[in-house]
């Protein structure tokens, strides 16, 4: 069996081993399985299994545990697998050490979001249309696959842009592609499962679309880190002001205030209107501060209490601690620009006032 898909150490599993008796094949294919697990949690940025403490040393299960750590794993994991009751009589820390694996894996994030119902069903949709395609069309295709998402992301912006279709299914199209673009696996998913989410509890009356469109911008502020947080927070602030005459649009009169019905009626309010340049210099240079201040502040601190959050966690658990400190620490910095970036926003509103 070769199995190069995941990792570059092929695992090879000799015929005439097979054919011994069924519970050797068993206990040959479980030792395999152990070296996969093994490369498998190396190669997600965990560490070897087999280069943790119990490993590599006495007691063995087996003679052959002895040649070195990746044999070692791989014996001890086909006994905690096949025979548990011998690994904890005999090398109780080893047994322990492979039960704490086996819960973090059952518990991963990325595993129980690949798992959800409307992702397998996408999965198997993508797979059985690319077993479809002659062999050098499907390289190709796997070989798009990495630029699709930036594909993806300008159609659903100029969809958007242009007002054309389903503007909420646009977004969550193009939240996804950003995300694909700019953050680990797990958060596209995430961001995968919440757009089918929201779509369906428009449909079903939960939320109103308004709402699902502002939890749509939230994600894409997330996903674009402190950058997004802050701009999400300079609007906010200013449209927290929508009552504010002058900041809704400086040089702006009391008389012309209300909304224009039509585009005739647009172009000639435009044409009215005599904009103040030193209002709109206040503006600008407002809205820059406060991006800039918050980007600063949120870059300085999130990533520093993202490693904080994600140490703490992974003394537990090693593959949620690095989810915590990518994610934690993106959150944390994506929340502290929108915070600064928000507070100075409207500080120079009622400057403005
Ligand atoms: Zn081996």
């Amino acid at each position: 069996m070769n199995q190069q898909l995941f990792f570059d150490r092929p695992v090879t599993l000799d015929v005439s081993q097979m054919a011994i008796s069924e519970d050797w094949a068993k206990y040959v294919i479980t030792h395999e399985l152990g070296h996969a697990n093994d490369f498998l949690h190396a190669q997600h940025l965990n560490g070897f299994i087999s280069s943790m403490k119990p490993f590599n040393k006495p007691p063995y299960v087996t003679d052959y545990a002895k040649t070195n750590q990746f044999e070692d794993l791989a014996e001890s994991y086909a006994y905690y697998h096949l025979m548990p009751e011998k690994l904890k009589e005999i090398a109780p820390e080893k047994y322990e050490a492979l039960a704490k694996v086996e819960a973090v894996k059952s518990v991963d994030p990325l595993n129980m979001i690949a798992s959800q119902p409307p992702l397998r069903k996408l999965g198997r949709a993508i797979g059985e249309l690319l077993s479809k395609l002659p062999y050098p069309v499907r390289m190709f295709t796997v070989a798009l696959g990495t630029s699709l998402p930036l594909y993806s992301f300008s159609k659903a912006a100029d969809d958007l842009a242009k007002g054309k279709g389903d503007r909420l299914k646009a977004k969550s199209i193009a939240t996804s592609a950003l995300a694909a673009i700019l953050t680990p696996p797990s958060v596209t998913l995430a961001t995968v499962i919440e757009g089918i989410a929201l779509k369906s509890a428009v449909k079903r009356g939960k939320i109103s679309e308004d709402t699902a469109h502002k939890i749509l911008d939230s994600t894409i502020a997330l996903v674009l880190g402190p950058l997004g947080g802050a701009l999400k927070g300079v609007l906010d602030g200013l449209r927290s002001g929508r009552s504010s005459r002058r900041f809704e649009m400086p040089g702006r009169t009391s008389e012309n205030l209300g909304k224009p019905k039509s585009p005739s009626e647009r172009g000639n309010l435009r044409k009215g209107i005599e904009v103040d340049k030193r209002d709109w210099a206040k503006f600008l240079g407002g809205a820059v501060l406060a991006v800039a201040l918050g980007v600063g502040i949120g870059l300085a601190l999130g990533p520093a209490l993202g490693g904080l959050l994600g140490g703490l966690i992974a003394s537990q658990n090693f593959t949620a601690g690095a989810v915590a400190e990518i994610v934690g620490g993106r959150l944390i910095a994506t929340g502290i620009s929108y915070g600064v970036s928000r507070a100075v926003s409207q500080g120079v509103k009622k400057f403005l006032e």
